[in-house]
């Protein structure tokens, strides 16, 4: 498949202020699947950077994409960057398995979807700092901070897991650029804020970003009622893209053995393309063998 074009739910505010949000993106390669399945380990927040690093040829004016800038995504940007390259490697086309929500039934289900059910809501950003006056009850400071990107994923993925609160608290404090006359708070700042402070500014925060659904709703084929599955697009496109490794192996073996080309150019093809040519290879076995 061609590369496409897309436009970003939120937008990346550059240093000057500029806004770039037309996305070139390239389908996914062996390489990718490479780097993917022996990456194992790697918080996913770290392999999304890397796989969009490679796909994305284009940010707006920005034709130089490193990691560094993907890092600087904004969170929703990146989970819809990477809903758009599954799209585009694989089909719109969703297969999953969800459970029952329903504590006394918890029935296994599968469900089909098309990526375009996957509601996205946008925001188009227009500067990188926002502003908001707290209420009386939570203090009636001004604070001036930034939407979570990349980064503060990667950096806080450990810590989400084993300190929910800590991690917020560091959230806060990598995004805020200043309370009241303090500009640049310190955690113990940030974590000594009263409860009705944080949850204002985190839902401003929430209010701001670009986001993509993460829920679905759903109809239990064993008791029959409706519920609304949670359903992690991370986590998905991550497991999907995550081809065993020595079978990856085996397909590159297979192309290079029979038409003798190179790792290199075998692991430039999407998957699609390699399945392509193998289905062919087998085909043409087959009809040889029945020959003899
Ligand atoms: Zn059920």
């Amino acid at each position: 498949m061609e590369r496409m074009a897309f436009q970003l739910p939120g937008g990346f505010v550059d240093d000057e202020g500029l806004v770039h949000d037309r996305v070139i993106l390239a389908p996914l390669c062996g390489f990718a699947e490479k780097m993917v399945a022996g990456r194992n380990g790697k918080p996913a927040p770290v392999l999304v950077t890397a796989l969009l690093s490679r796909s994305i040829e284009k940010i707006g004016g920005i034709e130089q994409v490193s990691e560094g800038l993907v890092r600087r995504l904004l969170a929703g940007d990146r989970l819809f960057l990477l809903l758009k390259l599954r799209e585009m490697t694989f089909g719109r086309r969703i297969e999953a398995v969800i459970r029952c929500s329903f504590p006394d039934c918890g029935a296994r289900a599968d469900i089909d979807f098309a990526t375009d059910n996957i509601p996205v809501s946008r925001s188009p950003q227009q500067a990188r700092w926002h502003k908001l006056q707290l209420s009386p009850q939570a203090g009636g400071l001004l604070v001036t901070f930034r939407l979570p990107n990349g980064e503060d994923q990667e950096e806080l993925s450990n810590l989400l897991d084993s300190d929910e609160e800590l991690a917020a608290d560091n959230l806060l404090a990598r995004c805020l650029q200043s309370i009241g006359a303090v500009r640049g708070p310190s955690l113990a700042e940030v974590a000594g804020l009263p409860a009705a402070a944080k949850a204002e500014i985190e839902n401003e925060m929430e209010r701001l970003a670009p986001k993509i659904g993460a829920s679905l709703a759903a109809l239990c084929p064993e008791c029959g009622r409706s519920f609304t599955a949670a359903f992690d697009v991370q986590e998905f496109v991550l497991t999907e893209l995550h081809t065993r490794l020595d079978l990856l192996l085996k397909e590159v073996h297979y192309l290079a053995y029979h038409y003798h080309w190179s790792e290199k150019e075998i692991l430039g093809m999407t998957r699609e393309n390699r399945r392509r040519y193998i289905e062919v290879l087998s085909g043409e076995m087959e009809r040889l063998h029945h020959a003899f």
